[in-house]
């Protein structure tokens, strides 16, 4: 990238924190917003200032969300007895517009990848354990993700859950999903089998 200015070299290089984004689309973007469209390039900018200033995550589930509480955990009408427990953000979006789950649900922002150094503590299950005391819930539904990691997963929250609550109920997703599937990328009606052919998980 020799040539741009120091400050072009910036943006070219910030750019490709992005996912998918390496030096060939990041020239492209950081040109086409100078060149083409400022104005769009200050709306980015300051969304997000505002954004990485504001978001946080949901005291009770762990979601993205402005307030202490998003809106599916401040919702009366959303059945408290089912917890939908979920990798990302995003894979409880996906399951939201299925429309198939009226319960509650918790984001464990990652999955177990001893790999990359993530283990259980990484996984906010303390905050699950508090959930789980101070609510009424009768069934936890593992919704992680058909991976490997996903896998592992759900096998060590079934574990941890029967260990420290004997009486509620552990069921996983169906294999509607592909195998080595992500939640994100199924499309709704598969999604939503999965979730009504869900079934107890083995010891
Ligand atoms: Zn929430």
């Amino acid at each position: 990238m020799s040539g741009y200015s120091p400050l072009i070299r910036e943006l070219i290089d910030a750019l490709q924190c992005l996912p998918g984004v390496g030096p060939k689309s990041a020239q492209r973007m950081a040109l086409f917003l100078l060149e083409k469209n400022r104005q769009g390039g200050k709306a980015i900018a300051n969304s997000l200032l505002k954004t990485l200033e504001r978001i946080g995550n949901c005291a009770y589930c762990r979601t993205l969300t402005e307030d202490k509480i998003c809106s599916i955990c401040q919702n009366p009408h959303r059945d408290q007895t089912f917890l939908c427990i979920v990798e990302t953000p995003a894979d409880m979006l996906a399951i939201e517009k299925t429309c198939s789950f009226k319960g509650k649900y918790f984001v464990l922002l990652g999955r177990l990848s001893p790999l990359d150094g993530i283990g259980p503590d990484d996984l906010g299950l303390e905050q699950l354990q508090q959930v789980l005391i101070n609510s009424q819930v009768n069934e936890v539904i593992l919704a992680t993700n058909w991976t490997v990691e996903g896998e592992a997963t759900a096998q060590y929250l079934t574990d941890w859950i029967k260990t420290k609550f004997n009486n509620i109920i552990v069921t996983r997703i169906a294999h509607g999903v592909p195998i080595g599937g992500e939640l994100e990328y199924v499309d709704g009606g598969t999604l939503a089998q999965a979730i009504n052919r869900r079934s107890r998980t083995e010891d």
